[in-house]
């Protein structure tokens, strides 16, 4: 695969993910107040818990991406960030924004 494809790739994936995280926001945002039952009320903040955790994940995920996208620019993509070595392209073709190599990963 080659660069421009990985890098188109990428972006892809950060509009899908933008467009996830902002769905979600807006579901945080008009979330009325917790119902006065407190089975329900358990329910409620359970579902907020899975949504907040899903928003976290999606920015780390955004960051990563962005993270991704200017090593492309600067001509380190596919480069471990700690030891400098190649990546695996396997590893690049399953996880397009790693950064690491599998050794420095674990
Ligand atoms: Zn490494």
């Amino acid at each position: 695969m080659n660069i421009n494809e990985i890098k188109l790739k990428l972006v892809e994936q950060k509009e899908q993910i933008e467009r996830r995280v902002s769905a979600i926001s807006h579901d945080l945002n008009r979330t009325e107040p917790l119902s006065q039952d407190f089975s329900e009320q358990a329910t409620e903040q359970e579902n907020l818990d899975v949504l907040h955790a899903l928003e976290s994940e999606g920015k780390i995920e955004l960051n990563l991406i962005n993270r991704a996208l200017l090593r492309i620019e600067s001509g380190e993509y596919g480069l471990c960030s700690d030891c400098g070595i190649e990546i695996n392209p396997a590893r690049i073709d399953a996880l397009p924004y790693a950064t690491k190599c599998i050794n420095c990963a674990e």
